[in-house]
């Protein structure tokens, strides 16, 4: 998914309420399109109206603009895909190293002259900055307001289109949607997550404020951080935070599990022939990890809570 700078909820798209809608034109389709609509609606939380939309446009008028071929440029779009050209090496790289994987297919980026032109060929929501849909990263002017985010969006997003690319549109869609957007806004650096900081989102785990890892994700009804009454930065961050913990405590079984993702392995199941348990004792040894910088009795708190369910 996009990262978002509105923290206003009240704009944010109910996901649930699409699905009851569309479950039933899904499961008419052929296949293959349903899994591209599947694939762009766990990214964005859209509507099928406007995935269907997405789907129907041409991209014809689209063109190399820069030194680089993979940037392909909607006419009107030339200084964003400028700001791009020098930035795209090192984020490539970056997300390689991370991700161990290089990109299994050529890379695309387009390039939008307008938020209503990126929404409508990508399926994302207007207000987004970028989206990776159907094997495809796409990146909305919107970036040109803020400058100083372009490389962590850039790296999200690639982060995104690296795993998608290794692993087809459906298994992708089957990973939860914490692990890659936390995985993503860690290789970033925190692209997607500016505004929130470690200890705001620790702060808010001990108070509860939380989303809940889950070991698996169902097509139709992805989770995102309206799911869990966050806005998306804090739900990036905290889910940031908790990758990077998966990491760091222990390198050699996150590299394990990574691998295991990209090759496929079911979530749950690459978490457990890599760590030895599952993710109810890593999601707690986190918690008890991130004390430090919260106040000890809301961490009690919320650990208490998951003892409970
Ligand atoms: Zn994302």
């Amino acid at each position: 998914m996009r990262p978002k700078t509105n923290l206003n909820q009240a704009n944010w798209p109910e996901p649930a309420a699409f699905c009851l809608k569309c479950t039933w034109l899904l499961m008419h389709m052929p296949r293959y399109i349903a899994a591209l609509v599947i694939t762009s609606f766990v990214l964005s939380g859209c509507t099928l109206a406007r995935v269907a939309t997405a789907l129907a446009q041409s991209k014809s008028a689209f063109a190399p603009c820069t030194s680089d071929p993979r940037i392909m440029c909607e006419p009107g779009s030339e200084t964003l895909a400028k700001r791009i050209v020098p930035l795209l090496p090192q984020a490539i790289d970056v997300v390689e190293k991370a991700q161990f994987s290089t990109f299994a297919s050529p890379i695309i980026i387009y390039t939008y002259a307008s938020r209503e032109s990126f929404a409508s060929h990508s399926g994302a929501l207007a207000y987004a900055d970028g989206a990776v849909s159907l094997g495809r990263l796409n990146l909305s002017p919107k970036l040109l307001s803020t400058p100083e985010r372009t490389r962590g969006i850039l790296t999200h997003e690639l982060s995104h289109l690296n795993l998608q690319l290794q692993m087809g549109s459906i298994a992708w869609a089957h990973v939860p949607s914490w692990f890659h957007e936390g995985l993503a806004t860690l290789v970033s650096d925190g692209g997607g997550a500016e505004t929130v900081t470690s200890e705001d989102a620790a702060v808010a785990l001990s108070q509860g404020k939380q989303f809940e890892p889950e070991g698996s994700q169902w097509l139709l009804f992805p989770k995102s951080a309206s799911s869990y009454g966050l806005g998306p930065h804090m739900y990036y961050r905290q889910a940031s935070l908790f990758v990077g913990f998966m990491r760091d405590s222990d390198p050699i079984a996150f590299e394990k599990m990574l691998r295991a993702i990209e090759a496929k392995t079911a979530f749950s199941q690459a978490i457990e022939s890599s760590y030895h348990q599952n993710l109810a004792p890593i999601w707690m040894r986190f918690l008890s990890t991130a004390s430090p910088l919260v106040p000890a009795d809301g961490l009690r708190q919320s650990l208490n809570a998951i003892k409970e369910e």
